[in-house]
């Protein structure tokens, strides 16, 4: 596979789950989602940055709502390729797609979990990733960035995987300036209106590999010291018969995943590290149901305390 392969498996997966025959409000929601951030991509922010320039750079830490927004940028990295061929006389096959690698820019600043880092280097050779990663414990996040830019100069927008609902996220725009104690370039925001349930929707059905820690009830990933399962996903002994009152909202989703050719319940996550399984037994937190099971955005920093 290379950039050009992969950006076109990712429009695939989008395409599929676009035509999917299937109602559910939390599809039905999360097909106007990603129309609205393919029509951000495709109208508003690829005519201006360059995609294929070295103009826009991805910020990546390795968890899903940055991923599912990368894989909605590949797939608009595809239709906007096709897109510039259109015109030539020859057929796709003959172009060769401008890009070898995605800028991608990872502040590594706090002590992460093993099983994290493993899934961000997996996911950098799946996406042909050139990750920029700022040395650790070093800086804040504006001066890693402002560490980023002395290394990038050409980079003038950075796209990232806010929403709404993240703190201090509900008044952010899609495309707009950074703040006066940033360093100054444009963020680009397209994932806003995104839910929790729009992004584990089509995270699931993607049939990609995702980290393996929201299997194991993260809904929400900070630093090591920081963040434990979601305490609204913690089995209670005896009760597995009716999942404590939860439901697994995407039974579909993961059973008509992208490319599967017979319905299964396996869902692909990334190998749980011996070290952070020590962490959590230590901690008494290591029997939850999966972080998908999570679907009310107001609870989905609940993991995150100081043990
Ligand atoms: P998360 O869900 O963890 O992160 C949301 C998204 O932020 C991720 O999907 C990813 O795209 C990006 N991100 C988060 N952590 C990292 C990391 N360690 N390395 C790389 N990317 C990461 N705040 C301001 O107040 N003013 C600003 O002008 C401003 N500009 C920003 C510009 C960029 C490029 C980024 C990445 C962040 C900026 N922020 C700014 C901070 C931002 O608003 C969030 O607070 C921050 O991203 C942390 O998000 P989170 O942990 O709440 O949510
Ligand atoms: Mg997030
Ligand atoms: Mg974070």
């Amino acid at each position: 596979m290379n950039l050009g392969e992969v950006s076109a498996h990712c429009y695939n997966i989008t395409t599929s789950y676009l035509s999917a025959n299937n109602d559910s409000a939390i599809i039905e929601s999360t097909k106007v989602a990603i129309r609205i951030t393919r029509n951000h991509f495709l109208q508003e922010i690829f005519p201006r940055w360059n995609p294929f320039s070295d103009q826009i750079s991805f910020s990546y830490n390795g968890g899903k709502d940055c991923q599912a927004l990368l894989i909605l940028y590949l797939s608009c990295l595809w239709e906007f390729f096709l897109s510039s061929i259109q015109v030539s006389q020859y057929p796709p096959e003959y172009h060769l797609f401008p890009l070898k690698s995605l800028p991608t820019v990872y502040i590594n600043q706090a002590e992460t979990f093993r099983t994290l880092e493993e899934s961000i280097e997996t996911t950098r050779s799946r996406y042909f990733l050139s990750v920029y990663e700022s040395p650790r414990n070093q800086t804040s996040m504006p001066e890693a960035f402002k560490n980023y830019l002395e290394h990038n100069t050409h980079t003038q927008a950075i796209v990232i995987g806010i929403r709404y609902t993240d703190p201090f996220g509900a008044d952010l725009k899609c495309v707009q300036k950074t703040d006066s104690d940033w360093p100054e370039f444009m963020r680009i925001q397209p994932l806003l209106h995104w839910s929790l349930s729009n992004v584990w929707s089509l995270l699931l059905y993607s049939n990609e590999e995702i980290c393996g820690l929201y299997e194991k009830g993260f809904t929400s990933v900070g630093s090591v010291n920081s963040t434990i399962p979601n305490p609204y996903l913690k089995r209670s002994p005896g009760a597995d018969r009716d999942n404590n009152g939860l439901k697994n909202h995407f039974e579909w989703e993961i059973r008509n995943a992208y490319g599967k050719e017979e319905p299964t319940d396996e869902v692909r996550v990334s190998a749980f590290s011996s070290s952070d399984a020590k962490i959590l037994q230590e901690a008494g937190t290591l029997n939850y149901y999966p972080g998908w099971f999570l679907i009310d955005d107001s609870l989905e920093r609940a993991g995150r305390a100081r043990r």
